[in-house]
């Protein structure tokens, strides 16, 4: 095994194809040097994914990126980075190269990512397929915030439920985060600042995720956080960390004092659920925090029990 190990490292360090590791922090854990050439990275150096991009996007080097904004590009893309077990795409290089590009992601959230130079290959149907990766974007993606929109969270939701059932993970955990008093924020300060308190509610809390789990918008102040291997203790503590983020935040420059934060509940998947029950339970302890007073996270199995509490 140490000799196919030492063969393999020595083959990945020749190959001009570019191969790399990375932790589910999504930082690089091993590049080889034809991944490290392509992308600029010092031979011991060890950055995180939205560094090297960033790095690269202002030294106008690497990955071709056709974005206005490249924070924007760095949610959308990062918020359907490493959560299926397998993705591959085309990308191109600012030196001319086109290239082919593999996802591989493994339960503990360590991905393999494999590009292979296909710049000689179907020139003429390239454009076609980047419309096509670029229209489902479009499809996966919540315009106004850059985060996962609702049919891609459900599908996640759906993947949990499944891999759960195969016993490939050992729990999982789905939250339903709303924003407390929204409409009051829209009607104080107009249309525009709403927009833009979602936008600073949702680039928050994409920051604060981990690569395995999964958030975006569900509908007009609500989102969903999916976290595959997460027990609800576990999920609360996520959880409680995005809201005193949130809560420090001043997003309206014209209203410094301006402050705002969310109401989330928690439900942990149980045997024999599908999205409907799950979600269900979400959205009752997500109506209990509120209930409580807003601006708290609220387990399905903290809900106040009715008969004791109106008896
Ligand atoms: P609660 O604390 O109970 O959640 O109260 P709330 O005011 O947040 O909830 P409510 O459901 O009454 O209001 C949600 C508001 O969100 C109403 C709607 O106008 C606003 N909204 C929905 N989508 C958007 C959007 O894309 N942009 C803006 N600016 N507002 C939106
Ligand atoms: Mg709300
Ligand atoms: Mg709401």
């Amino acid at each position: 095994m140490d000799e196919v190990l030492e063969q393999l490292i020595q083959l990945y360090e020749k190959t001009p194809v570019m191969v790399a590791a990375y932790d589910a922090f999504d930082r690089l854990r091993y590049a080889n040097p034809a991944f490290r050439s392509a992308w600029f990275i010092d031979p011991d150096a060890s950055p995180t994914w939205p560094e090297i991009i960033r790095r690269n996007y202002t030294a106008e080097r690497g990955t071709v990126i056709r974005a206005r904004n490249i924070e924007d590009w760095l949610h959308a893309t990062q918020s359907r980075r490493g959560k299926t077990g397998f993705r591959a795409f085309e990308t191109d290089l600012t030196d001319g190269r086109w290239l082919w590009m593999t996802e591989t992601v493994l339960e503990n959230g360590w991905m393999l990512c494999i590009a292979s130079d296909i710049t000689s290959l179907h020139c003429d149907e390239r454009s076609v397929r980047q419309d096509l990766d670029y229209a489902l974007k479009a499809a996966q993606v919540d315009e106004l915030t850059s985060v996962a929109n609702r049919r891609f969270v459900m599908a996640r939701i759906e993947d949990m439920l499944e891999q759960l059932q195969f016993g490939h993970l050992t729990s999982g955990c789905l939250a339903v985060l709303d924003i407390d008093h929204f409409k009051s924020v829209n009607d104080r300060y107009g249309h525009q600042s709403g927009d833009m308190v979602l936008r600073d509610f949702a680039h928050r809390i994409q920051q604060l995720v981990r690569r395995t789990d999964c958030f975006g918008r569900v509908g007009g102040e609500e989102f969903m956080l999916v976290c595959p291997n997460t027990t609800t203790p576990e999920a609360l503590l996520v959880l409680e960390r995005m809201l005193a983020n949130v809560w420090s935040s001043r997003p309206l420059s014209g209203h410094p004092d301006f402050r705002y934060a969310f109401s989330a509940g928690i439900a942990e998947v149980l045997t024999d659920d599908i999205a409907f029950s799950l979600c269900s339970r979400a959205d009752k302890a997500l109506y209990a925090a509120k209930m409580a007073g807003r601006g708290r996270i609220f387990g399905s199995d903290q809900i106040p029990d009715r008969s004791t509490t109106t008896g």
